[in-house]
């Protein structure tokens, strides 16, 4: 056993104190080491640089300790019990870290617990002290084993990996709660507004996670917790296996007595929906390079697509399934997604395979070349799943959801590591070695998902026009059909605008503007009121004198605008589409039969 204490140091200067003991330490110096990364984001971390005034303690006196990497201490040697004593500064507001002031603490375990080498797979215990004077609760996963009413008191874990894996969220929050098919549900909501429609959220959380159950047969936790923080602006999940951490624009939430805009209220849902199906694709099925997980150094695999890309298919298609939007309400989700892939020249460049393979170098790392650069396994992947699914359905007797359902009695229910490639063997299995080939073609290619025969059979046409303006993100027929001309570039700013991402090919790379650039004047005059209003009333081929600054020069180019790009997607139910197709739609897009396995 590995007992660990968790105590508020200072509010103010955003301290936990951590203990870690262990009774019977290694005698020739008990190794104590902090994770470089957390599961589920690919970014090496190195939490340890948030851990202040590390020492030692046996017995009641003072046990000299050494630091032997970044991430690593070293206790004398020893028989006698060990005690790793240190602090953590906490003031990251993400999931993936530690926070903490006067209204609010959090915990995200790999952040802030260490692990006592060699005792990696021993029970944990964890005590955690209410600070003085508040009225702070407690809400996580993490099996308590005799707690107050307020949930302070010690926790329990199997292992290592498992302590990890159940944030704590401490402070002062609204707890909703709900249950299917037996299983307790709890949504612990900080920060958000008095007038905030709890039991509308409630209820359609509890649609779309019964529709996630359905489709893998039950539940594969005893409860389960959603920990929302909602901010002015934010967004952003971590997954874990019995709870997920979420963060949200308080103008997602929906108010009592206000209509909710969907656009805002769709995307906390897709947040909501896509962590939940996590529990199933990642925690549990997962790749056999996170079975353990080495949280030292990066852990390669090639396959986050199957985990992101397949977890970002599902999340919007519950919602429709859930009925918590409509048909056209998802069709736009979907043509919005296409855009966003549409719109990167990277993905000419760079696979799924190998955008997964280097999500610690790039995906996660995203600088100002990222959209000529890389591709996003989020959002082609989900096309990819999208791919599969409707040639599965349109092609064979089975779908995307027998896939899953095979994939989870197989490797996640007894938590063995899928092998690299082993989800394009199994569609091969199950639907014949020319769909997998298809299927192994858009995973290892970098041509465009073809998809507007496959949406064709469903009955739902596919449209492809140029942007109306720089915030336009698709889903949406375009509002004027002339030709709109383009720079080629993502500014910000209305006055001075600054070169955010210059695209390959476009106007500005040509004339040799770049990121970072700010563009003071198109032919002589200040630009004021952005881009879009500048370039309006200039034409396709038209030559424009720029003046810009790169960093303190003053410079002048000749752009020649271009016409801006065929990026932006639209879907709508084909008006000739065949009563087949509709047949195929509305199966597609309902609820999962209880018996799809
Ligand atoms: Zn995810």
């Amino acid at each position: 056993m590995v007992d660990y204490e968790l105590r508020v140091l200072s509010h103010d200067a955003h301290l936990f104190e951590v203990r870690c003991s262990v009774e019977r330490p290694d005698p020739t110096g008990q190794r104590f080491s902090l994770p470089v990364w957390t599961p589920g984001s690919y970014l090496i971390r190195e939490f340890a640089r948030h851990v202040i005034g590390a020492r030692g303690e046996s017995n009641g006196r003072a046990l000299e300790v050494e630091k032997i990497d970044k991430q690593t201490w070293q206790c004398a040697a020893t028989d006698a019990p060990v005690t790793f004593i240190y602090e953590v500064y906490a003031f990251d507001l993400s999931v993936r870290g530690a926070y903490l002031d006067r209204g609010r603490g959090f915990v995200n375990g790999a952040a802030v617990f260490v692990w006592a080498h060699g005792f990696e797979q021993h029970q944990a215990s964890l005590r955690i002290i209410a600070p003085a004077q508040s009225d702070w609760r407690v809400a996580t996963a993490m099996p308590a084993v005799e707690i107050d009413t307020r949930g302070f008191g010690s926790y329990r874990s199997a292992d290592y990996d498992e302590l990890i894996d159940h944030p704590i969220e401490l402070g002062d929050f609204v707890l909703q709660q709900f249950e299917i098919q037996g299983v307790g549900h709890q949504i612990a909501i900080t920060g958000a507004p008095g007038d905030t429609d709890f039991g509308r959220l409630t209820a359609d959380v509890a649609r779309v996670c019964h529709e996630h159950i359905r489709l893998f047969g039950a539940a594969p936790f005893e409860r389960y917790l959603f920990q929302l923080l909602v901010v002015g602006d934010g967004y952003g999940g971590l997954e874990h296996r019995a709870s997920t951490s979420l963060i949200a624009s308080r103008k997602t939430l929906p108010r009592v007595g206000f209509d909710t805009n969907s656009e805002d209220y769709r995307t906390l849902f897709g947040l909501f929906s896509h962590e939940y199906f996590h529990a199933w694709n990642v925690k549990r099925i997962k790749p056999a390079a996170f079975v353990p997980y080495d949280l030292t150094r990066e852990a390669f695999t090639r396959d986050l697509w199957v985990y992101e890309g397949i977890t970002s298919y599902y999340d919007d298609l519950a919602l429709v399934r859930a009925g918590v939007i409509d048909e056209g309400a998802y069709l736009e989700l979907l043509a919005q997604t296409i855009t966003r892939v549409l719109r990167g020249a990277g993905r000419l460049k760079q696979s799924v395979a190998e955008s997964s393979f280097d999500a610690w170098i790039k995906f996660y790392r995203p600088d100002e070349n990222a959209p000529n650069s890389l591709v996003s396994y989020y959002a082609k992947g989900s096309l990819i799943a999208l791919m599969l699914d409707l040639i599965l359905r349109s092609e064979t007797t089975v779908s995307l959801d027998h896939v899953m359902r095979a994939l989870w009695q197989r490797y996640g229910q007894t938590c063995v590591g899928v092998p690299e490639g082993r989800f394009e063997a199994l569609v091969e299995a199950l639907a014949g070695a020319g769909i997998a080939r298809r299927l192994r073609a858009a995973i290892s290619g970098t041509d465009d998902v073809p998809l507007e025969q496959l949406f064709a059979q469903f009955g739902i046409a596919m449209q492809v026009r140029a942007a109306d303006s720089a915030d336009d993100k698709g889903g949406k027929p375009g509002k004027n059909g002339a030709a709109r001309v383009s720079l080629g570039v993502r500014a910000e700013g209305k006055s001075d605008p600054k070169l955010v991402h210059v695209y390959d090919d476009g106007a500005a790379q040509a004339a040799g503007l770049a990121p970072g650039d700010q563009l003071m004047a198109l032919n002589g005059l200040r630009i004021t009121e952005g881009l879009d209003a500048a370039l309006k009333y200039h034409r396709v081929g038209a030559r424009v004198n720029v003046h810009a600054f790169r960093r303190d020069q003053l410079f002048e180019t000749q752009v020649q605008l271009k016409q801006a790009p065929i990026d932006t997607c639209w879907l709508e139910i084909a008006s000739a589409e065949t009563s087949a197709q509709r047949a195929l739609r509305q199966h597609w897009l309902s609820p999962v039969d209880d018996d799809a396995g």
